[in-house]
């Protein structure tokens, strides 16, 4: 008989190939898959027999004596932070979660979720909220049963066990002592730069291109960036995501739009960003096993914020970019020095869309969504008010009000999808990706001219070593301050974003 963490190994194999299948078909639903509503129920009894079948694997009798002759082993567990004990941490998280859960939860929230997210595209694309109301308040009704089973910690709400379920340790009061004076910081910086004696110049403003030849563009620079077509690829979706199916299958998704062109190059490299992260994930036999696994979420979305923000809009990276993109477009963009394109890329907007937002204000759209959604898990906020509380607090805080919920609360597939605990995950990955990027220049200290001459691989190869190749060794917090030396905090993405945008504003 095997030793029991050699079964303990087998079975979470099991586990991740079923998972990646999961993934695949989420990733057909979102690209090829027929919009009729036919697939779309028949996609969702696949989901739900795969979910069932997933959680009866996850929660296996056998697995909590296998952990438990794991766990008194001390030769598996002496170092902490090494490859065996991280699995056994790691399963026995994932036990746990699964555990709470009963089966017919767990199948109901993936057959809801995935027939709800086929009603919010319609109900997106009809701008018609009142048709996906009734998906929300299930949706609602059911993460509060999910995160009842989980329990939070004492003082703690409901909210806390959804989001440790995306972000092991983010809970509410882990949150508002960042993200409350971040939101001031940022809301001060964003009237400041406004009332600046200039603006960047939107050289871009008008410019519309072919997208097909975006396509084919976007595709060289992410190339560049060290994103391996031969191990993933590419294809497009309403809403851009990155599924790491396997190392060596990573499928990434992008949105072109003929004249939102700068836009659709920076959701690109954001993609790039998570594709590297999941191709350069440690290789070998632990591929399938959690310690080889890239950390969630935030981690991941700092990988994407450092390549998106701190390369793809920066003046090193327009220098580099400027010509090539000039010469792929040649004539149309003809006009625009590489200072334009840097200066369009970095204009801070109060707008409406979180996805084509800028750097800055970014965070202000995610601020507005905890405390929504929040509200919702509380029992606060009445999905069928949400439409007139989005647009209180677009208003409130970006002094913008949508005129349709098309591009109000019907923006984004999260809720849709059950993702609720999420969307701070997003900021903490700015603060991460800004910390990271003033520890790379320490380290590469010309890592800007590097950039400048189209030379990625060395910046690549430092947040291989210090950030994708430790898989989950360690925890979101542990990795970070391991990687740069200091603790978390806002310092540094807000030293960004004054450092850049300021002289664009005519601020000294
Ligand atoms: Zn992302």
């Amino acid at each position: 008989m095997k030793p029991d963490y050699e079964q303990l190994l087998d079975h979470q194999r099991q586990i991740s190939l079923l998972r990646a299948t999961q993934s695949l078909l989420g990733w057909d639903q979102e690209t090829m898959m027929p919009q009729g509503r036919g697939a779309a129920e028949y996609r969702s009894r696949q989901a739900a027999q795969l979910a069932g079948m997933v959680h009866r694997l996850q929660t296996d009798e056998r697995i909590p004596q296998w952990l438990g002759a794991c766990e008194s082993d001390a030769s598996l567990m002496a170092d902490p932070d090494g490859e065996t004990a991280t699995n056994i941490r790691e399963i026995r998280r994932e036990y746990r979660q699964a555990v709470a859960l009963p089966a017919a939860l767990v199948e109901e929230f993936s057959q809801t979720t995935s027939l709800a997210k086929h009603a919010w595209a319609a109900a997106r694309k009809a701008e018609d909220y009142a048709a996906f109301e009734p998906w929300l308040e299930r949706i609602i009704h059911l993460c509060r049963a999910r995160a009842e089973c989980w329990g939070y910690a004492p003082g703690g709400e409901l909210w806390d066990a959804l989001a440790d379920h995306h972000e092991p340790g983010m809970s509410v009061s882990s949150l508002l002592p960042v993200l409350n004076p971040l939101r001031e910081s940022l809301v001060a910086l964003m009237h400041e730069l406004l009332a600046g004696p200039r603006r960047p110049t939107d050289r871009m403003a008008g410019v519309s291109l072919s997208c097909d030849l975006q396509r084919s563009f976007n595709r060289a620079v992410v190339e560049k960036l060290g994103f391996d077509f031969s191990r993933g690829r590419s294809d497009e979706s309403s809403h851009p995501f990155c599924l790491p199916l396997h190392r060596d299958d990573v499928r990434m998704t992008s949105r072109y739009r003929s004249h939102l062109v700068l836009d659709g190059l920076g959701s690109a490299l954001h993609e790039a960003g998570h594709g590297i992260y999941n191709q350069n994930l440690p290789a070998g036999d632990g591929l399938d096993l959690p310690a080889g696994m890239p950390l969630r979420y935030a981690v991941h979305e700092s990988q994407a914020r450092l390549i998106e923000n701190h390369v793809g809009r920066s003046r090193s990276f327009w220098s580099w970019c400027g010509p090539v993109i000039r010469k792929h477009f040649s004539p149309s963009l003809d006009h625009v020095p590489d200072e334009g394109f840097f200066e369009s890329d970095n204009s801070v907007e109060p707008g409406l869309i979180r996805t084509e937002s800028d750097e800055l204000t970014y965070n202000l759209h995610i601020t507005i969504r905890f405390e929504l959604e929040r509200a919702m898990i509380r029992g606060d906020l009445n999905p069928c008010d949400l439409p007139g509380a989005w647009h209180e607090s677009y208003h409130k805080t970006l002094g913008v009000t949508p005129p349709s919920d098309a591009q109000g609360c019907l923006q984004d597939i999260h809720w849709a999808m059950g993702a609720i605990g999420y969307f701070p995950t997003y900021t903490l990955g700015n603060l991460y990706a800004a910390q990271l990027f003033e520890a790379m220049e320490h380290a590469l200290p010309d890592v800007h001219a590097m950039m400048a001459s189209g030379e990625f691989t060395p910046l690549v190869q430092w947040l291989k070593s210090n950030i994708h190749a430790q898989g989950r060794r360690y925890n979101a917090r542990e990795l970070i301050e391991k990687a740069t030396g200091c603790p978390v905090t806002a310092e540094p993405l807000l030293r960004h974003l004054r450092t850049k945008l300021a002289p664009l504003y005519g601020i000294g």
